[in-house]
């Protein structure tokens, strides 16, 4: 079973008149439905901003507190209410390594199915001093030519970002976070 259907069945009832939800077809899919039309369960991907940060010219990749040993990978989060994406990217930069972001680029979009998520990525150049939020246990800085993309959103968005600056893709064999 996928994360995206477990999160499906966490909801029950109708948040309008708290009738149990049903299953019916509703813009062409199955989807939980309130038998009186008040509410569709539509479970959209949520957008999660990450950033490829460079910083001192090095590659800025972080471990989270709640991953095995040795998985790094860009700094994510998710939006909030009334910021742009390049706002909201900057402030996840800030609020998890103190850095502060100057040039914002696109890099694009991607997927990240299992999560139902969609991953918005951004190139940012970084200075001021890191200081690691609660969140991240540590970080490694990587010179860009030394970087080792991972087959998930985040790790396609890595090797585009090396692609549009001619260095070399090679692939970790294994996922990552
Ligand atoms: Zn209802």
């Amino acid at each position: 079973m996928t994360a995206a259907s477990e999160e499906v069945h966490a909801y029950r009832y109708c948040p309008v008149c708290a009738a149990s939800l049903v299953t019916a077809i509703v813009g062409e899919r199955d989807r939980l439905t309130c038998p009186a039309g008040h509410w569709t369960h539509w479970d959209n991907p949520l957008p999660v901003l990450a950033g490829l940060v460079e910083y001192a010219g090095k590659i800025f990749l972080a471990r989270n507190a709640a991953w095995p040993e040795k998985t790094y990978s860009l700094i994510t989060g998710f939006m909030e209410r009334g910021e742009t994406p390049e706002q909201g990217v900057a402030r996840e930069l800030k609020e998890e390594t103190n850095l502060d972001a100057g040039e914002i680029g696109l890099i694009g979009a991607y997927e990240f199915i299992r999560k139902n998520e969609l991953i918005i990525a951004y190139h940012i150049q970084a200075t001021g001093e890191i200081k690691l939020s609660e969140e991240l246990l540590e970080y490694r800085l990587v010179a860009p030519e030394k970087l080792r993309p991972w087959r998930t959103g985040t790790g396609y968005a890595m090797a585009d970002w090396l692609r549009a600056r001619g260095l070399p893709v090679d692939f970790l064999d294994w996922p990552s976070a």
